[in-house]
């Protein structure tokens, strides 16, 4: 059978490595491989919701750890003055790839709005 894991799963599980920077019961947040600033981070919840449009009511706690515990990686990297960018990519026209909820953080330089 097929493995049916996504990228973000096996990074969980310790199966494929990544700079982890941040763990805890509900999450992770990690380097992207492929990072489109000077800082770019991943915050992944442990459990799988594909995308936002997926979530439901019971994922109401789960969203709102992953903005806090977005915010606290930011300050902990130093961008709490210097501003950074949290990023959903949903669905084809969103630029999503990995159907396992993220939140990309971007910072390091100034952004551009809007973004391409
Ligand atoms: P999406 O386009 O789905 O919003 O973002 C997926 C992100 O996952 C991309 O920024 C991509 O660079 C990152 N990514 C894909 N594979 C890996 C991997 O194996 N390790 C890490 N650290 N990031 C990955």
């Amino acid at each position: 059978m097929a493995d049916e894991k996504t990228i973000f799963e096996k990074i969980r599980d310790r199966e494929i490595p990544a700079d982890i920077v941040h763990e805890d019961d509900r999450c992770l947040c990690f380097r992207d491989i492929s990072p489109q600033a000077p800082t770019h981070l991943l915050l992944v919840p442990k459990t799988v919701v594909p995308r936002l449009t997926a979530a439901d009511e019971s994922d109401r706690d789960l969203l709102g750890h992953l903005l806090l515990v977005s915010a606290e990686v930011a300050r902990k990297e130093g961008f709490e003055e210097s501003g950074y960018r949290v990023v959903i990519n949903n669905g084809p026209d969103g630029g999503e790839e990995v159907p396992h909820l993220h939140l990309h953080l971007l910072a390091g330089r100034r952004l551009s709005w809007p973004p391409g």
